[in-house]
């Protein structure tokens, strides 16, 4: 195979020390790096070879194995799992960034890490829930409700940076800025690496030095706050409206987390919901359903006139257009369905029972439900189910 021997690839005697055996390959890896040397086939070469003998060399039981029997210790998958020869370029990294000194980051400097752009990132604060209780009418025509919410707000007194007056945020030194940190731990397998949450700065990549009094350093206080929702039009129970950053503060100046705002509707005395309908169940007396009348219904809008025609059945639904609920996405409005039924009285007078007595005589009053009201009590049914 022709393989360079390992203390030659790392230019160090067979006797050397660990930190020396790192400081070469920290050399050769820099002098090869891809990103000094794009496109160079050959650097790109000397940069795996230098990996492995590393690899091997940092590796005391590996180390021990290859001073006993040379490349023949790992070929054919031999000994500790070493993948011989066949390192990636991410192989590489994952495994041997920290002597970059980041986490497979090459930044700025050789050595140093760029520092900074990682920093754990934007913290958001959290999400905000509250409940909100809507009649019939505020459903039905959207609404401004003003609530009083308790949550984090960002601090005053230092500008939600959690710092006293004056005094700066500086670069974590457990971390340099990261907001992460590695830890190298020696395996049966190699050398793992695994990153973690800075401990000192919480992931934040810098720390303060003299904490702000009125928030102590977290950069948001808990306060009452009144928040305007603006409810659209035809929401309905359980469902979310979301208010992008109205929700708590995050520590130390992140951005804002969200308030959910959970609909509950009230219910209507007289109305009920369907969807985007509305349904009223309407009793007549026997002479209005016979010979008709106008009367009063409740709609979203207050009470409305509508006129019974005379010999209206019970079971018939009238269909008033559009005095529904709006649809929530603003297309098209439901209808009010009016259910009609006809009272029946319980008890009557002498009189009355001799008027009634008189109407059972009479042919007129035999039911004769044609088929149109047949089939208007199937699709009813239906309707219902
Ligand atoms: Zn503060
Ligand atoms: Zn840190």
């Amino acid at each position: 195979m022709g393989k360079r021997d390992y203390y030659e690839t790392l230019g160090v005697s067979k006797g050397a020390a660990q930190d020396e055996i790192k400081k070469a390959y920290r050399k050769l890896a820099l002098q090869f790096h891809p990103d000094k040397n794009p496109g160079d086939k050959e650097a790109e070469e000397k940069f795996k070879e230098a990996a492995e003998a590393y690899e091997v060399l940092s590796d005391a039981q590996k180390r021990q194995k290859y001073d006993q029997f040379g490349h023949a210790a790992f070929e054919n998958g031999g000994a500790g799992g070493f993948h011989g020869g066949g390192m990636t370029m991410e192989d590489i990294f994952s495994q041997f960034g920290d002597i970059f000194g980041g986490f497979g980051g090459f930044g700025g400097g050789f050595g140093g890490f760029s520092g900074g752009s990682r920093g754990g990132g934007v913290t958001k604060g959290s999400n905000l829930r509250v409940k909100v209780m809507l009649n019939l009418e505020e459903v039905a025509n959207g609404v401004e409700k003003k609530i009083k919410v308790k949550k984090y707000v960002s601090c005053d007194a230092c500008s939600g940076s959690g710092a006293k007056d004056g005094t700066a945020k500086s670069t974590c030194h457990t971390c340099h800025g990261n907001g992460q940190v590695t830890r190298v731990t020696n395996t049966f397998l190699g050398q793992m690496q695994t990153a973690s949450t800075c401990p000192t700065c919480h992931g934040e990549g810098n720390t303060i030095s003299q904490k702000c009094e009125s928030c102590y350093g977290e950069g948001m206080v808990k306060k009452e706050e009144v928040i305007k929702i603006n409810i659209p039009a035809g929401v309905a129970e359980g469902m979310q409206v979301k208010m992008s950053g109205k929700g708590n503060a995050a520590r130390r100046g992140g951005i804002n987390g969200d308030l959910m705002v959970i609909i509950q509707e009230e219910n209507h005395p007289e109305l009920t919901r369907d969807g985007s309908d509305l349904l009223y169940y309407l009793y007549l007396s026997i002479p209005q359903a016979t010979l008709g009348a106008t009367v009063e219904i409740p709609t979203i809008e207050g009470r409305a006139k509508i006129k019974i025609e005379a010999g209206t059945q019970p079971g018939r639904v009238l269909r008033l257009r559009g005095k529904g609920v709006p649809e929530v996405n603003g297309y098209g409005k439901g209808d009010l369905l009016v259910q009609i039924n006809v009272w029946i009285p319980k008890s009557l007078e002498k009189e009355e029972k001799k008027v009634f007595e008189k109407m059972e005589q009479s042919d007129t009053f035999t039911p004769r439900p044609d088929k149109n009201e047949q089939g208007f009590f199937n699709r009813m049914k239906n309707f219902f189910e």
